[in-house]
């Protein structure tokens, strides 16, 4: 049996670095060996108290996968090899990948919103991931890179298309004000997007300092400390009547509440942060001010445009990488690091270091 180095999930706070089999392509798959990958707060949820996606009790019904998991679904590398149905890319391809599982049978699939097409999965979390040497794909989720575009980049692509399809799902225009709450490393992406798509102010709250600090870095006008009760009323007076757009990238009732507070009326909330728990709604609320609240999961169709962007150097993506790690230091210096210190933002794992 040929092996390979991976970093494998075995329950909540046991990740192991271990020899694993290398896979093999089936006839509609593609092998990439793996240059970077992203440490995700998805991931991070599982090693923190997981499982949460990642199928334990009952296989998941598109591949089977069940139990032990090379976690990562963020990446770039190479393809070595593609099963003989495979067209659309090549041996010596330089790419990255959308890691979601689309059901052929879903009827999602037809209207081309095949984000929404059940049962929801992901490669690294209902598959074995990038977290290794070597990963097995589908070939619809994989995405050539263009050639000046590094590998780093490359490995951001997923958490931006995320940030991307927020921003777009949100509807906004040039010079509209939008508020991010929560500056994790989807916040932050959003402050990016919301740059170069044209925002003429853009807010971020959070509770932490130093990533008020990278938000302002990276573009955002305004930042507030998530604790200050006062943060609807000075956007109020600092827009006017409010932001057309609010994108919760925290997840928690309080900055629900916030945000909605600090639109305007006739204003977009967008929720892309994976609540936790259920929140409380003022549907009365919203019907009289005209809000719009919309969910975001994850993404479509939009791989492409945010490689481009990437491509183009409007939107820097490499500024949000705080550290680069080896795959044997994947848990002291990823999953530990991303719980205890609040200056990571992107932490990328060197698959060859
Ligand atoms: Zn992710």
């Amino acid at each position: 049996m040929a092996t390979m180095k991976a970093a494998r999930w075995y329950a909540a706070k046991d990740i192991r670095v271990e020899d694993a089999q290398i896979p093999t392509p089936n006839d509609d798959q593609v092998k990439i060996e793996v240059k970077f990958a992203g440490i995700c707060g998805s991931d991070l949820h599982e090693y923190t108290h997981g499982p949460q996606l990642i199928p334990t009790e009952k296989p998941y019904p598109l591949n089977g996968h069940k139990g032990v998991t090379t976690l990562g679904h963020e990446f770039s590398g190479v393809v070595v090899e593609t099963g003989k149905n495979v067209t659309n890319i090549k041996k010596g391809d330089r790419v990255t990948v959308e890691p979601i599982f689309r059901n052929p049978e879903s009827p999602f699939i037809a209207t081309g919103e095949y984000n929404l097409s059940e049962p929801l999965g992901f490669v690294g979390l209902t598959a074995n991931g990038a977290f290794a040497n070597y990963v097995v794909v589908e070939d619809y989720m994989v995405h050539k890179m263009p050639d000046k575009m590094t590998f780093e980049q490359g490995a951001i692509v997923e958490p931006a298309a995320v940030a991307a399809y927020a921003i777009r799902q949100s509807g906004m225009k040039m010079g509209d004000t939008v508020f991010i709450v929560g500056a994790g490393p989807i916040g932050l992406l959003t402050v990016q997007v919301a740059v170069a798509t044209g925002a003429s102010q853009i807010f971020v709250s959070d509770l932490s300092e130093n990533r008020l600090k990278k938000a302002k870095e990276v573009g955002a006008t305004q930042t507030f400390d998530a604790r200050d009760k006062d943060i609807p009323q000075k956007i109020k007076e600092m827009t006017g009547f409010g932001v057309d757009i609010f994108i919760d990238a925290a997840g928690v009732q309080a900055s629900f509440d916030t945000g909605i507070n600090s639109l305007r009326n006739g204003g977009t909330a967008i929720l892309v942060a994976l609540f936790g728990k259920k929140v409380t709604h003022d549907a009365l609320n919203h019907t009289l001010r005209e809000l719009t609240i919309k969910g975001t999961a994850a993404y479509r169709n939009i791989f492409p445009q945010t490689i481009a962007l990437i491509n183009s150097g409007r939107l820097p993506v490499e500024k949000l990488i705080t550290s680069v790690i080896s795959l044997d230091e994947i848990v002291e210096k990823g999953f530990k690091a991303l719980t205890q210190d609040p200056s990571e933002v992107k932490i990328l794992v060197d698959i060859n270091r």
